[in-house]
């Protein structure tokens, strides 16, 4: 199967919250992706990177951390034993812990939906085109069109192995 990426782009995000609307009502009222607004109101829609070298998986006692076939980084809430260690090493504080399954949980990049052929629900519903879902070849025009047009003084075109090292797994974000 062909590994797909998320795409994030948070200059193109509006703030609209469709995204983490559509998460939390996926998920039962815990959203797996938060909108955060900076001083200069900027939207940063923030969720798990699915980071290609994971603190959160390395530091797992009972591997309860896992990768799966798409990349995604999961977890096996049955084998969870509450010891927090994944929150306190997540760079970017997204693993957190639920009263409700009594274990960590975080976005597990919609892993129904993908087993039925969707997208993650964040990229379906997004009205701006700020989160999209697809293989490295679409995400490297995405990226090459969204530099050329904002930021002039990256015109040079990335190439496929530039941009292989520069994504986490199955995450980009400019
Ligand atoms: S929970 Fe944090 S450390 Fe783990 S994969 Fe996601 S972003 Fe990376
Ligand atoms: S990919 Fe799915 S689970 Fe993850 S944040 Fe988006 S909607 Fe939520």
């Amino acid at each position: 199967m062909e590994r797909k990426y998320l795409y994030l782009d948070y200059l193109t995000c509006i703030g609209c919250e469709t995204c983490e609307t559509v998460c939390d009502f996926i998920h039962g009222g815990n959203p797996h992706i938060r909108i955060y607004v900076t001083e200069n109101k900027q939207y940063l829609p923030i969720n798990c990177k699915h980071c290609d070298d994971a603190p959160c998986l390395r530091v797992c006692p009972t591997n309860a951390i896992y990768r799966d076939e798409d990349g995604a980084v999961r977890i096996a809430e049955n084998r969870c034993i509450g010891c927090l260690a994944c929150l306190q090493v997540c760079p970017y504080g997204v693993p957190f812990y639920s009263l409700k399954v009594k274990a960590i949980t975080k976005c597990d990049m919609c892993a129904e939906r993908r087993e039925e052929g969707l997208e993650p629900a964040c990229a379906e519903m997004c009205p701006a085109e700020a989160i999209q879902y697809g293989p490295l070849e679409m995400v490297l025009e995405l990226v090459n069109e969204r530099r050329a047009k904002n930021i002039p003084e990256h015109r040079r075109e990335i190439t496929k192995e530039e941009l292989r090292k520069s994504v986490s797994s199955g995450y980009v974000l400019l």
